[in-house]
């Protein structure tokens, strides 16, 4: 644990990302409705007010429909600290309770689907482990997925490019980096490094002069990824995951016909991590005073 936390929290890149998002507030990029709020520590924080506080300044926030729901606990728990992750693994609910945070906001499902569905899951031992170690420890969870997202300018993207070193590259709103020339074989190197990835699978020639970069972190799916290759025509995509039939298929098949193509998975929880510590830093700003952890959780899938 202590290997991921320190690979994830590179203390360089932390400032510089902190230095983005406050030149981001200061040039009103991110909605920032809640300032009255951050002069001065006030009473305690509920789950709900805290959801609240993120909620509205989400263009068109609250959703109707949204997977970001609570999954444990409820909107009156007064908050003793918070920890924001990519999953809420069995380690991840030691940690907050370690910490003494009884809000864990993941951004990821915490029960194995998109929707958290638990009905058929009810009496199977894996399931009974999360929720009843959170509900016994008074632990709340609210997923913040569709949320952080739709800000103004896509949270995750924001950390995610903080991450990689890449803020002077980024125009808000656009998944297109312009980079220093650089062949694929480097482009990974630098994300493995930047992200704490061991190794990456990629699609492509190792040789390819890549400066267009087409950033699209997590799984937006495959349709997406191809058209957002097809609109931008980049030197790579850099993507979370994919589904092996869909977009690798497309950029195998554009190298078969000599297009200079190629695409790189990160893996979803690498590729968002940055998510996580974009939502404590708001946290932080609008919340003084209460004790925020952002606790990279890692992959389940390892390599060998
Ligand atoms: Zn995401």
């Amino acid at each position: 644990m202590d290997k991921k936390l320190s690979a994830a929290a590179k203390p360089n890149e932390r400032r510089q990302f902190l230095k983005l998002s406050g030149a981001m507030l200061g040039a009103g990029l991110i909605g920032n409705p809640f300032d009255a709020f951050s002069l001065e520590p006030r009473k305690p924080w509920t789950v709900g007010e805290i959801m609240d506080a993120f909620i509205a300044q989400v263009p068109n926030g609250p959703f109707e429909k949204t997977v970001d729901t609570l999954k444990v606990g409820s909107r009156d728990t007064v908050v003793t600290g918070v920890v924001t992750t990519m999953f809420t693994t069995m380690e991840i609910i030691q940690k907050a309770i370690e910490h003494k945070a009884n809000l864990i906001i993941p951004h990821e499902p915490t029960f194995f689907s998109g929707s958290d569905e638990t009905d058929y899951l009810q009496e199977d031992p894996v399931f009974r482990a999360k929720y009843d170690l959170m509900e016994k420890h008074g632990i709340t969870l609210w997923r913040n997925h569709d949320y952080v997202h739709r800000m103004q300018d896509d949270g995750v993207r924001v950390g995610v490019v903080g991450d990689l070193g890449w803020e002077e590259y980024y125009q808000p709103n656009s998944p297109i980096l312009h980079i220093p020339k650089t062949n694929l074989k480097d482009l990974i190197n630098h994300v493995k490094t930047s992200l704490g990835v061991p190794a990456m699978r990629y699609v492509g020639d190792l040789e390819q002069s890549c400066s267009k970069v087409l950033l699209l972190p997590g799984a937006v799916g495959g349709r997406m990824q191809i058209t957002q290759i097809m609109e931008h025509r980049p030197d790579v995509l850099v993507c979370g995951e994919s589904n092996e039939w869909e977009t690798p298929e497309y950029v195998r098949a554009a190298n078969e016909i000599g297009m200079k193509l190629s695409m790189i998975e990160i893996g979803h929880s690498a590729s968002e991590e940055g998510g996580s510590e974009f939502v404590k830093n708001w946290l932080n700003q609008h919340m003084p005073g209460l004790p925020v952890y952002h606790i990279p959780s890692g992959n389940s899938l390892q390599v060998f």
